[in-house]
């Protein structure tokens, strides 16, 4: 998910992989590491924590510095904490190895154990060791370091971007992507590798882009490509012709527009080894120590802030729908302050991408000190509340830039989803039921993909009505947070107010803000109460607001009462707010950029909130 280089040349090789992470900062990344063949070791220099603390490191090394080959490393942890041992590149444990991963091998257990069965042994808590220590144990017996990473590929299911260095063949680099991004660049008498074309621009601007289950032997000043089944392929040179800028945006304007857009990808790697389809079962690794514990609790209390906050709305609604636990959601900031009750049975889920939010902190120790259960749902792999939390479970969305959250709010969702599938299996959810959730909970990303392609239409419409300042959401049941989230996005980007209800609240009082030309959007996709909806957008109708309807695909006849339509996918209630959530964050984006908003740093705002 983060950060490769590799150099292979004439030049220093560490110069050239250190300036190349830093291109790579951008990305975000928790540590870093560079590891070069020196006197005939794989030397290593890693660390957690910035770049500058790898030069340091690096400048107690001197042997990296004469080497004219290297790889090198920035992580965003998914397996084990951000610290040294787990900082790629990992040697395996023979010392001939070695090696940077990108991505997750989601079957990385059973094949640990296989491999201490065979006296492997393993120095850090990532599922990026198992490669380096499975490649090592075919090369054991082959001999041959390119048919060994090529058999090891074989093995492990999951997404890589990898670069390998073995000690015994000095002058070569073997490098292979499957799901994660590997370019190779091509200058004179020298390659760099790199995850990320930023990294290359620099020194050449022609590329090799590896395909998937693609392999690049480089050797000297010679590159040959084959695929992981040893067809060789013939892959034309490319040339950038970016900016720096550019690459880093990958074409996108801004980081929250790309997140957005990233989110089929997000969800995926949210869902990856988690949804055993053979078996019907949700398997979530991070709350096993406390299975039993889940199964008999009886209330669970969602604390966050924010649009995490929103998250544990629809989380709320989803244990007791499909789980049918009683769960409430509780902002932290209160929560942490109202001496709240917490008996016997209670288990406290704090929610928080960054897994630093200061609020969300102190409510879970708060939760924890009166006897709760303590879990967290959060991105930052080894952050507190993550440390913090009895067990848990990550979103993997990978790093989140922009400071208006989207793929980590849907990843927060996705996550509560199969919490609530893992629980109500357990408590009485027939097979076929579950089967046939986890199914649409699996279609998700590809659904997202066609709601992403009305993104120019949903502009054109936002372009009629980006300067009224004053805006109204509204949805029911599942859809009532997606429209707080809606309001929000709108709030945090381009200023303009807005509010989110609960659809059948506007006549208790806001109704009187109605007024010629309001927008009000109505998220209203197929749902037990949509007639009840279709009369609320009347009401609004009726006073001259302008209605913006989200609705299921196919429903032509909302576009009588609606100035506009946004369609979602169909897909069973409890999912819907996956899918909803998407027309209102490109609504959200597209207003302020209409307006001239500054999108990835809106003012007054910070990623994450670690004070009071
Ligand atoms: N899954 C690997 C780890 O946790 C790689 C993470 C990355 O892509 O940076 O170390």
């Amino acid at each position: 998910m983060c950060g490769i280089v590799g150099y292979i040349g004439h030049r220093k090789a560490q110069d050239i992989l250190v300036e190349g992470l830093k291109r790579l900062e951008y990305r975000g990344y928790d540590s870093a590491g560079v590891c070069a063949v020196a006197d005939g070791a794989l030397v290593t220099a890693k660390c957690p924590g910035r770049i500058a603390n790898l030069e340091e490191r690096l400048a107690e090394v001197p042997a990296i510095g004469q080497a004219t080959l290297g790889i090198a490393h920035t992580r965003w942890a998914t397996h084990g904490s951000p610290t040294e041992a787990n900082a790629h590149p990992h040697l395996s444990d023979d010392g001939r190895i070695a090696l940077v991963h990108n991505g997750i091998i989601e079957n990385y257990l059973p094949l640990k154990q296989w491999l201490q069965s065979k006296g492997r042994t393993f120095a850090s808590q990532t599922d990026s060791e198992v490669l380096s220590n499975l490649i090592a144990e075919f090369y054991a017996s082959s001999g041959d370091f390119v048919e060994a990473v090529r058999t090891a590929l074989h093995e492990v299911t999951g997404t890589y971007g990898i670069a390998v260095l073995c000690r015994d063949e000095p002058d070569r680099i073997v490098a292979a992507r499957r799901g994660s991004p590997l370019i190779v660049g091509i200058g004179q008498d020298e390659y760099i590798i790199a995850s990320d074309a930023s990294a290359i621009v620099a020194h050449t601007a022609n590329v090799v882009y590896l395909h998937d289950n693609e392999m690049a032997v480089i050797d000297g000043d010679q590159m040959r490509t084959i695929t992981i089944d040893n067809v060789p392929t013939t892959r034309e040179v490319e040339l950038i012709e970016y900016s720096l800028e550019e690459i880093a945006l990958d074409g996108f304007d801004h980081f929250m527009l790309k997140e957005i857009f990233e989110q089929p990808q997000s969800i995926r790697d949210c869902l990856r080894g988690r949804l055993n389809m053979r078996e019907s079962r949700v398997q979530l690794g991070g709350i096993e120590s406390v299975a039993r514990e889940l199964v008999k609790t009886r209330r669970f209390i969602f604390t966050a802030c924010g649009t995490a906050w929103h998250a544990g709305l629809i989380g709320e609604f989803l244990f007791e729908d499909l789980a049918r636990i009683p769960a409430e959601t509780e902002y932290a900031s209160e929560f942490r302050y109202r001496n709240p009750i917490i008996e016997d049975g209670t288990a406290v889920i704090a929610i928080s991408q960054s897994g630093e939010t200061a609020d969300t902190l102190a409510a879970l120790r708060e939760a924890r000190d009166k006897g709760a259960l303590a879990l967290g749902i959060v991105n930052a792999v080894g952050s507190t509340i993550a440390r913090e939390t009895d067990a848990g479970v990550y979103l993997h969305a990978g790093p989140e830039i922009g400071v208006a959250s989207t793929k980590a709010f849907t990843c927060q969702v996705a996550v509560e989803t199969m919490l609530a599938l893992y629980l109500g299996r357990r408590k009485f959810m027939s097979q076929e039921i579950m089967t046939r959730f986890m199914e649409a909970l699996a279609a998700i990303p590809g659904q997202i993909e066609t709601v992403l392609a009305q993104s120019d239409m949903i502009r054109d419409v936002v372009s009629r009505v980006a300067d009224r300042e004053n805006w109204l959401f509204l949805g029911r049941g599942y859809n009532y947070p997606v429209a707080l989230e809606g309001a929000l996005k709108l709030k945090e980007i381009s200023y303009i107010h807005a509010e989110g209800l609960p659809a059948a609240e506007m006549k208790h009082g806001p109704i009187a803000l109605i007024h010629k030309g309001m927008p009000v959007v109505f998220i209203a996709p197929r749902c037990g109460v949509y007639d009840k909806i279709i009369s609320n957008i009347e009401e609004v109708r009726a006073r001259g607001g302008y209605v913006i309807a989200v609705a299921t695909e196919g429903n032509k006849e909302i576009r009588r009462y609606a100035d506009a339509v946004f369609y979602v996918p169909d897909c069973p209630q409890a999912l819907q707010p996956l899918l909803t959530v998407i027309p209102l964050q490109l609504l959200a984006y597209q207003a302020a950029v209409l307006r001239g908003c500054n999108v990835d740093k809106p003012r007054n705002l910070a990623k994450s909130v670690t004070v009071e």
